[in-house]
């Protein structure tokens, strides 16, 4: 072969491997257990901060939090999401500007929002508490783990106990290291070591909820040590410090998660078997009420505003629209099928209820 034969034939099957790596995009998808849209587009509630019940230092939390601006309030709360989602993705659900987010399904607390998110589908028949029973319906995981080209390259990371049910871990065949589980296995990180020694020894303040960073570091871990191709990571703080009324530590968390999925971009940014081709779909399970005052604290079907959630998309193939602030209506049946249709799932695509994401805009 003469050399310059030699070269372009070189040049052609890098170019040829380098594009079957970027279309094999990876997904990440995250939850955050019951936060509002409304503290996610306007920053902390000025009922709520200045409110003694709810509050413990309203001064310290006010000087942490309050800003004149609902642009700055938010920026300060999510800075993460406020600057480079903002800049190079898409944050949709801001009523104000007439960006609707909403549940199809009637309950509005979460076993039935996961199953919604994970599944395509609302299932108000059966989906009707959030009691551990194993989900009849299957996940987008299930269907990606099912599939020989994803097999094996799935995993799910939850705070809550209940997800190895909502995942049906049984028989979808995903790990789901949720609630309180040790990372098993017998080729452990030395972080993972010291996850497992340090886990039992922070008392959460929940019985069935651990707290996020040990969801986060054994994502985190998994991540680095065995690149699975679609992750679930579902951080529960949010919805628990709201249910104990306490308005504070709901704000602290929120903060801490936005510093926690900025962890996992900058990851994935640093590994090139992600970097540059990794999809972020973040979400929330259900709303939370406004009016009364108090039902903040709660959600389910008979408080008003609790099916109005939000969706945020940033990474591969999503097109930078920053804040949309145009008339629009999504449903969280739709990001199954969107994740489905992604991974190249196709059949399974066409069983789902939601349309697709509108991630390319142009
Ligand atoms: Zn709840």
């Amino acid at each position: 072969m003469k050399p310059i034969f030699f070269i372009l034939a070189v040049l052609f099957s890098f170019n040829v491997h380098l594009n079957a790596q970027t279309e094999n995009t990876k997904v990440i998808l995250i939850t955050l257990d019951g936060l509002r849209w409304q503290e996610l587009f306007t920053g902390a509630d000025s009922l709520l901060i200045s409110n003694t019940d709810f509050v413990n230092d309203t001064t310290a939390l006010k000087d942490k939090f309050w800003r004149d601006s609902s642009l700055e309030r938010r920026q300060v709360l999510f800075p993460f999401l406020w600057s480079h989602v903002a800049e190079k993705g898409q944050l949709h659900g801001n009523r104000n500007l007439d960006s609707r987010v909403d549940l199809t399904n009637t309950m509005w607390f979460s076993y039935p929002g996961y199953n919604e998110i994970l599944t395509g589908k609302a299932d108000d028949t059966r989906i009707t508490s959030n009691d551990k029973f194993p989900n009849p319906n299957k996940t987008i995981l299930e269907i990606a783990n099912k599939d020989l080209r994803y097999a094996g390259k799935v995993a799910a990371f939850g705070s809550w106990d209940v997800f190895p049910y909502i995942v049906n871990e049984t028989r979808s065949g995903v790990p789901v290291n949720a609630g309180f589980k040790l990372a098993d296995g017998d080729d452990l990180t030395e972080r993972e070591k010291f996850l497992n020694q340090l886990q039992p020894k922070v008392p959460s303040p929940w019985g069935t909820v651990r707290l996020d960073a040990f969801t986060h570091y054994y994502a985190v871990e998994h991540i680095r040590k065995t690149h699975p191709e679609l992750i679930y990571v579902a951080y529960g703080e949010t919805d628990d410090f709201a249910h104990d009324g306490e308005y504070d530590a709901y704000l602290n968390a929120a903060q801490n998660t936005d510093s926690l999925i900025k962890e996992l971009w900058e990851l994935t940014q640093s590994d090139p078997f992600y970097k540059d081709n990794t999809l972020f779909l973040i979400t929330t399970d259900h709303g939370r009420g406004t009016q009364p005052l108090d039902t903040w604290k709660g959600h389910g079907s008979s408080v008003n505003g609790a099916g109005q959630v939000w969706l945020i998309a940033f990474g591969k193939g999503v097109s930078a629209e920053g804040e949309v602030a145009k008339n629009e209506q999504l449903y969280s049946n739709q990001i199954a099928p969107t994740i489905s249709t992604i991974l190249g799932l196709n059949d399974e695509t066409t069983k789902m209820e939601g349309k697709l994401v509108p991630l390319k805009t142009n």
